[in-house]
């Protein structure tokens, strides 16, 4: 597929404000398990993204990707923004404007293993990973009605860090009082996959 600059600002412009919209819930989701940050933190960096989205959608996937990067790193702060600055920093170094399924899920493993590096982290931990790794199993099996899988399984897959005992991050100076509340940064995610799986059911 072709990722135009029309579709590129398409994209920037629905998860940012997928996430705006969320801010008051990621919030309140940090307020349970952190310090209460998360939505405000993701606001700034996404209304960065939204006040950039014509510049950085007029440069190719590659560089448009690290400049969202980019403002994340700069406005997001917390733990939140030097990972995903780095997911999309990582993304737009591997991804061209004319990519294929398969180029994605590369782009997207390599990604996931970088805000590994970044977090000293790996699925099970209760954080954004939780999402990132069952979104890419999904994405690299391909098949029918795939944004509308993709949609399923990034919802699930943050509810699922409801059990779990967070090992990274702030919520795991909780402990055990971190389980029964789902991890901020796991809900954000599922956003972020739900706005990008929004734009692709528009490809047709
Ligand atoms: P802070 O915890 O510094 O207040 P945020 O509230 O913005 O930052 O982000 C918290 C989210 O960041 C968590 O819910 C979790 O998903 C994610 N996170 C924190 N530390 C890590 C890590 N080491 N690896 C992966 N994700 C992490
Ligand atoms: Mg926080």
């Amino acid at each position: 597929m072709m990722i135009d600059q029309r579709t590129r600002k398409r994209l920037f412009e629905t998860v940012a404000n997928r996430v705006i919209a969320s801010a008051d819930e990621l919030t309140d989701l940090d307020r349970a398990i952190g310090d209460g940050d998360h939505g405000t933190n993701m606001r700034r960096g996404f209304e960065a993204v939204l006040a950039a989205a014509d510049e950085l959608s007029a440069k190719s996937l590659g560089d448009s990707l690290k400049g969202v990067g980019t403002t994340l790193v700069m406005k997001v702060g917390g733990a939140s923004g030097p990972l995903y600055g780095t997911l999309f920093l990582s993304l737009g170094k591997s991804l061209a404007d004319e990519v294929s399924r398969e180029q994605v899920a590369d782009a997207f493993a390599s990604a996931i293993d970088a805000v590994k590096a970044r977090g000293k982290s790996d699925v099970g931990q209760k954080t954004m990973l939780d999402v990132f790794c069952p979104v890419l199993g999904v994405l690299r099996a391909g098949g029918d009605d795939l944004p509308g899988r993709l949609k399923v399984t990034a919802k699930l897959a943050a509810e699922k860090t409801i059990p779990m005992r967070a090992i990274r991050g702030r919520a795991s100076f909780l402990g055990e009082r971190s389980i029964g509340h789902m991890d901020p940064g796991a809900r954000s995610s599922a956003l972020i996959v739900d706005a990008v799986a929004d734009v692709m059911e528009g490809f047709g």
